[in-house]
């Protein structure tokens, strides 16, 4: 019998679809690698964006149609009947290796209540994996050959496993293998983060990239997102962050478009931006999703204007990007190679690098393995570079 998933939106669904591969593997199952050769398809969907939640469902759709014999599934963060009872007791006992980097999820649920957010209707209360447990995996996942672990949750900040929270288990996750990697996901701005940015300084096999999704520049705006920090706490924690790590990454969630967001409020968040040198953005314009507080909220901004807002965030996003990209020429980055032929894959600092050609042939990398890379160009935010041998 043949698995297929189809997977969208965030690392924990992907985690999660890994997990669920692992579980498929050790009953004796294969995975299909089109709907059309699986007896069983798994879509694994998203509905943090209306447009998230369209595209899953017009999945779902032409499945039906296309193949009313098979069995499809549709389950993660989908307004739909879940499947739990056919996904039950999954586990661990065959590592999959269809991804180049283990997702590993440690965390589920939030507790938190920002108006915008539909994601703790569907996945409840926060509950984390009990840390020894998520030790144990992780050894199974470098055991398995995995050169990268990808700490997804749901809310990484409010992971917490009798009183240890992410920054010491992301320290605990170094220390399993000094060559190997770990990248967290991404982390509320708030004392967790800043904890986080302490365990990254002290372990340089935890990613220089830091993700906190800030949503905002002004005040006046995370308030009404209810959202628990200030413009100020995320300049904090970035700050500390450069003194400790001058080439770290940071990298964020930006919103544009909240209800009452006033032309001052959108100008604050491109200004954040750019004086914080974002090196990745994801924009998004509010979307309102049923069922959340700010899909009532008066002031309610036109979609065109939210469109137009995203539009000028996303451009200066890149614009801070490429900047970014430049400043690594001339230093030592490290890839997990996911694509062979070119040698190339990314970066801790979440920037896409290859060899250049003349060296990919002569270095022969196999997907997974770590090379050192001189970086001697960037094209746009795309590094290139010569290998370097230690
Ligand atoms: S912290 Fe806010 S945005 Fe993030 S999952 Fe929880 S409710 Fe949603």
């Amino acid at each position: 019998m043949k698995v297929c998933f189809d997977t969208f939106g965030c690392r924990l669904n992907r985690a999660e679809a890994l997990s669920m591969e692992a579980g498929f593997l050790a009953r004796g199952w294969k995975v299909a690698s089109s709907h059309a050769e699986a007896d069983l398809i798994i879509v694994r969907g998203c509905s943090v964006t209306a447009k998230a939640q369209h595209e899953c469902e017009r999945l779902l759709e032409h499945l039906k149609e296309k193949y009313p014999a098979k069995r499809v599934i549709a389950t993660g963060c989908l307004k739909q009947k879940r499947n739990e009872a056919l996904l039950r007791d999954l586990d661990m006992d065959r590592i999959p290796l269809s991804t180049t980097r283990a997702f590993l999820k440690v965390q589920d649920g939030c507790s938190s209540n920002c108006a915008f957010c539909i994601v703790p209707q569907f996945r409840g209360t926060a509950r984390s994996i009990v840390f020894e447990d998520v030790l144990e995996q992780a050894k199974r996942f470098f055991d398995a050959g995995y050169t990268e672990i990808v700490v997804t949750g749901c809310n990484l900040s409010q992971y917490n496993s009798k009183g240890r929270r992410i920054a010491q288990l992301a320290a605990a996750l170094a220390a399993l293998d000094g060559r190997r990697r770990i990248r967290i996901g991404s982390v509320e701005p708030g004392p967790a983060a800043a904890e986080l940015v302490d365990a990254m300084a002290a372990n340089a096999n935890i990613c220089r990239y830091l993700h906190l999704p800030v949503q905002s520049g002004s005040n006046t705006v995370l308030s009404a997102m209810r959202r628990p920090y200030k413009v100020q706490d995320f300049e904090e924690i970035v700050d500390t962050a450069r003194k400790a790590m001058p080439f770290v990454a940071i990298g964020c969630d930006l919103m544009a478009g909240f209800p009452g967001e006033s032309e001052h409020d959108a100008l604050a968040t491109r200004s954040l931006t750019m004086r914080l040198a974002i090196a990745r953005a994801h924009v998004f314009p509010f979307s309102e999703r049923p069922g959340t507080a700010a899909a009532l909220m008066a002031g309610k901004i036109l979609p065109a204007l939210r469109a137009e807002r995203a539009a000028a965030l996303q451009r200066i996003a890149d614009e801070e990007r490429t900047r970014y990209a430049k400043r690594m020429i001339g230093r030592v980055v490290e890839i997990v190679v996911e694509d062979e032929e070119n040698v190339a894959g990314w970066t801790g600092e979440y920037l896409w690098c290859r060899l250049r050609h003349e060296y990919a042939t002569a270095i022969g990398a196999k997907r997974r393995d770590l090379v050192k890379i001189r970086v001697q160009k960037a094209e746009g935010h795309v590094l290139a570079g010569t290998p370097v041998f230690e």
